[in-house]
């Protein structure tokens, strides 16, 4: 093996989506299996696909192209651009729209190739990410309906992003209202119910979801065995699907503080340190252009990390138990944006256990 690298454990990976498609099944919610993390390699979706999940959503084409080797619809979870209009259409079944202008270029993109493609209309019920707002829906309902060549099939919404809204019983019930209204003065029945992402999971633990939503968009839930509002690990599920692995290059005794005038460090930042005495130091050859270092936690908890520059990692490894000798290999886990920026490094590799 070599390093730095992540380690995929597809059979837990595989174990933790039969758990959550499952949880999800009880309150007859499906499960659009979000890749993007991991930027939609197969062999990590196929895992995915073994758990049971019912679609493949990513918010890249570049992604989605790699998983038309699945048999299962495909959603685009990120707004088409204009320019991306012929794109969506040949490679997603589904997109998430919130703009009459791309809904309109993607009903001429789906009637030139003879197809039928299926629109979720994004709702803003507070994160301020994308959406229409409420009180505009019917309006553009209206104009959605008499448009050939796509299909308004649901009603979504996205929370826990930009403004970190957490989803209630009481934001949600905005999709069932507007889906009744839409019934009510249309006589049109929506398909799906999207209630977001695995920041919506504690809903279903507690009960408390709207019983029209019927589709989730899950990624890290699945991928890290924890919801994401209030960062709880989800019963039956495995934290341990991803490891970090990086490799000790140096590993000295030295002071903790640097000797000489402070100026600023290799990112513009003026560091600070405080005096521990001389401690021991290891180096692994890994750095900022592999990960996102403030998203690794060593499995070694005696272990610190003190700081990263581009590619060396300094570790604090006085306090471990494990004497630590150059070639020795550090583990981490990864949170959500650790994952994000390994699985995006292309020096990072990846190995399947
Ligand atoms: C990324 C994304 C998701 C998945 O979010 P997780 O927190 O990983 O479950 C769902 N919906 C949209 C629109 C997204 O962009």
């Amino acid at each position: 093996m070599r390093y730095p690298s992540v380690t995929i454990n597809l059979e837990k990976l595989e174990k933790n989506t039969a758990t959550i498609v499952n949880l999800c099944k009880k309150h007859n919610i499906s499960v659009s299996g979000v890749t993007k993390v991991f930027c939609g390699i197969p062999e990590i979706t196929n895992a995915m696909v073994k758990g049971g999940i019912s679609f493949i959503a990513d918010s890249r084409i570049e992604n989605l192209k790699k998983s038309m080797c699945f048999n299962l619809p495909k959603i685009l979870l990120r707004l088409p651009m204009l320019s991306q209009a012929d794109d969506a259409v040949t490679y997603s079944d589904i997109s998430l729209n919130s703009e009459y202008v791309t809904i309109a270029a993607l009903s001429d993109a789906a009637r030139r190739m003879n197809q039928t493609h299926k629109i979720i209309l994004m709702i803003d019920v507070g994160d301020l990410r994308e959406g229409i707002l409420p009180k505009d829906c019917l309006n553009l309902v209206e104009k959605i309906l008499k448009l050939k060549g796509v299909e308004l099939f649901g009603l979504g919404t996205n929370l826990n992003c930009f403004g970190g809204v957490i989803p209630s019983f009481e934001n949600l019930s905005i999709l069932t209202d507007l889906k009744n209204k839409i019934k009510e003065k249309f006589n049109f029945e929506i398909t799906m119910l999207s209630g977001g992402n695995s920041g919506s999971l504690h809903l279903l633990e507690s009960n408390k979801i709207p019983k029209e939503i019927n589709n989730l968009r899950l990624g890290e839930s699945i991928l890290r065995g924890m919801e994401s509002s209030y960062g709880r690990y989800l019963d039956d599920t495995f934290d341990d699907v991803f490891i970090f692995n990086a490799e000790i290059i140096e590993l000295k005794e030295k002071p903790s503080v640097p000797a000489g005038e402070i100026g600023p460090d290799a990112f513009g930042n003026k560091p600070v340190f405080t005096d521990r005495g001389t401690i021991k130091r290891a180096i692994a050859a890994c750095g900022r252009q592999d990960v996102n270092i403030s998203g690794l936690r060593p499995l070694d908890n005696l272990i610190e990390i003190l700081g990263a520059s581009s590619d060396h990692m300094i570790l604090d490894v006085t306090k471990s138990k494990t004497d630590y000798k150059v070639g020795d290999v550090v583990k981490f886990s990864l949170d959500y944006g650790a994952l994000l920026s390994a699985f995006t490094s292309e020096y990072v590799l990846k190995y399947y256990t």
